[in-house]
């Protein structure tokens, strides 16, 4: 198979470095066997942006266009989630972002639980290397994990303390690129990203 840094678009190459508090990681990743999705995956997709980073963006787990690429957030929902970073003057290259499970799921199916328990390991030790001021959940799957038994539709733009970091759940881009009314919603949710890291210590590590 082709390595994908070489075919990539080149608007995306930069998305391929790995700092150095992830690398480690990213190779472990690389190989991970630990659940079923390590059979059916092209690649896996463990992050991408600068580690540390202020701001941390958390989705569910790749699609096809990710599978193939190895980077997250590369399609059509990574290209609203590049709109709505524009519109608070933030791009790709300088925020971090990853997803709950760090493998496609076959058919863009939810992830399982097994799944996301067997990534938890991996999530912990982004959070731990970013150390966001700002985490960002796109959809449900990442906003369980501070948000347990919400609906995103009560929470969404509701930010809470986790340690020093502030977490914001926001809707999943593919729901507003599905539902049209939410792409003003994941706007407005946008808007207070600036605010909300202006706001927050920079020198504690979080404890999610
Ligand atoms: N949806 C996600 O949750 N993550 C991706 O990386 C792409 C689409």
């Amino acid at each position: 198979m082709a390595d994908p840094r070489l075919t990539a678009p080149a608007s995306l190459r930069p998305l391929y470095e790995v700092p150095a508090p992830v690398a480690g990681l990213y190779e472990e990743i690389a190989d991970c066997p630990a659940c079923t999705l390590a059979k059916t995956r092209s690649r896996t997709v463990p992050g991408s942006g600068p580690a540390p980073s202020d701001l941390m963006f958390i989705g569910e787990g790749p699609g096809q266009r990710e599978d193939e690429l190895g980077l997250p957030f590369v399609g059509r929902s990574g290209q609203f989630l590049d709109e709505l970073l524009g519109t608070i003057g933030r791009s790709r290259q300088d925020v971090y972002v990853t997803n709950v499970v760090k493998c496609r799921p076959p058919g863009n199916r939810d992830p399982e639980p097994a799944e996301m328990a067997a990534c938890r390991g991996y999530l912990d030790r982004q959070i731990e290397a970013v150390r966001p001021r700002v985490i960002a959940t796109l959809g449900r799957f990442s906003m369980a994990r501070w948000f347990p038994g919400e609906r995103i539709s009560a929470v969404h733009g509701r930010a809470i303390r986790a340690g020093s970091t502030w977490v914001v759940p926001m809707y999943h881009p593919a729901a507003a690129l599905r539902t049209g009314s939410l792409r003003d919603v994941m706007k407005q949710d946008f808007q207070q990203l600036p605010a909300l890291l202006a706001s927050a210590p920079t020198d504690e590590a979080p404890r999610p």
